[in-house]
């Protein structure tokens, strides 16, 4: 049985148009990395051009690389790379501050664009924290009042009396994908902007944002995207927005003229209206660079891969692990689902422990759920079969 699957993986592997892009990464033979989903791994020329920005950028051009080495355009120019990852036109996403500040920036201009006589703001029930955090926040400084929802029946929970909702694409816990498109234009059916969350999207799955129309968005760059611990995220605002766009944290450097040093605030125009102050350029540029993996590379033939491997990694899960052992709470149909594994457990933190210490690095979500995240850049299916294989082992030995 075992050396069916394992015989399939190979096989799988050798098919795989994406497997050479695992070469791209710095990663070792010792560890099937399946936490991609909370840190990307490494792109290897990253710290070759970190050092030139360092040591040549900073060390020798210093206060003049703010111009010649491209270090003030940067916000916009890398939102542009991201663009096409999430199906933006150019000119619609600026990089820059935390995801959490940028639910902050999205739902307040949201709540400002289209919030005069509609007092409600619809959030994701099962949300990510801190965009709930956020989002309650924001709503109280805007004299909204939130409206926990689940995504699935957010079409028929939106009225006139809803300004926005903010929705997160693919739930963080259970991995289960929320309908986009559906949801998004039923949001507009009554009037209502659509803020999606792309953290567990982008670079994992096609997202079609010109396409399907979605109003705001935010996401982070250190989980698919590879962009590095606590690299900057970006906010995305339709052209058609961007005129009304009106930041609650009009820094500086959103400003038209910001070296003109004027008193009064006057917004720039486009993306760059959602700058608020100085850019981290040293994780900007890790980010930028860590961008150059995606030359070349169609999320279509991502999300392909991704349906194939957490397909997979399931069906060795139900091959190899004891019935009733675990319990996988993540979709099976392929509409519904990201690009991880979570099972539920028995046990769990004890598991996920002992799954690292043999190499098989996925993560937990308290109480009981082993999060694997699948990213097809550089996870084949013989980590795949291996991870099933070691949690199976791992299961034999632990008490249920
Ligand atoms: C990872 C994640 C975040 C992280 O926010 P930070 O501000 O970068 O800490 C926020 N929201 C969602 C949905 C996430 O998955």
């Amino acid at each position: 049985m075992s050396d069916l699957l394992r015989d399939r993986a190979l096989e799988l592997d050798a098919a795989d148009g994406l497997g050479k892009h695992r070469e791209k990464f710095a990663l070792d033979a010792a560890t099937v990395y399946l936490d991609g989903n909370s840190l990307g791994a490494l792109p290897a020329h990253v710290p070759a051009r970190m050092a030139d920005v360092i040591t040549r950028e900073w060390g020798e051009l210093r206060i003049r690389s703010w111009d010649e080495s491209g270090w003030w355009t940067a916000p916009e120019r890398i939102g542009d790379r991201i663009a096409p990852i999430v199906g933006a036109a150019p000119g619609q996403i600026v990089v820059g501050d935390s995801t959490s500040v940028n639910v902050f920036k999205a739902v307040v201009a949201a709540a400002r664009l289209n919030g005069d006589d509609r007092g409600e703001i619809l959030v994701d029930a099962t949300t990510f924290p801190t965009d709930g955090y956020i989002a309650r926040s924001a709503a109280r400084m805007t004299g909204h009042e939130i409206v926990a929802c689940d995504p699935a029946d957010m079409p028929a929970a939106v009225s006139g009396r809803t300004a926005a909702a903010l929705v997160n694409h693919v739930d963080y816990r259970t991995g289960r994908l929320h309908d986009l498109p559906g949801i998004t234009a039923a949001l507009h059916a009554a009037g209502a902007l659509a803020v999606w969350d792309l953290c567990h999207s982008a670079g994992a799955l096609p997202v079609g944002l010109d396409a399907h129309r979605v109003d705001l968005a935010v996401g982070c760059t250190y989980k698919y995207l590879n962009g590095g611990p606590g690299s900057p995220a970006y906010l995305y605002v339709a052209e058609r927005h961007q005129a009304a766009f009106d930041s609650p944290l009009p820094g500086w450097n959103s400003h038209a003229d910001p070296f003109g040093m004027t008193p009064g605030y006057a917004a720039a125009e486009g993306a760059a209206k959602g700058r608020v102050g100085t850019p981290d350029i040293l994780s900007m540029l890790a980010l930028e660079a860590s961008l150059d993996v995606w030359d070349g590379v169609d999320v279509e033939d991502v999300r392909a891969k991704s349906l194939a491997l957490t397909d997979f990694f399931l069906e060795c899960v139900r091959a190899y692990v004891p019935a009733g052992r675990v319990r996988s709470v993540t979709p099976e149909a392929h509409a519904e689902r990201g690009s991880q594994a979570a099972l539920s457990c028995e046990n769990a933190p004890a598991v996920m422990a002992e799954l690292i210490k043999r190499g098989v690095v996925g993560d937990l979500r308290r109480p009981d759920v082993l999060r694997f995240g699948f990213t097809p850049l550089y996870v084949g299916f013989a980590d795949a079969e291996r991870a099933a294989r070691v949690l199976a082992d791992v299961l034999a030995e632990l008490p249920a």
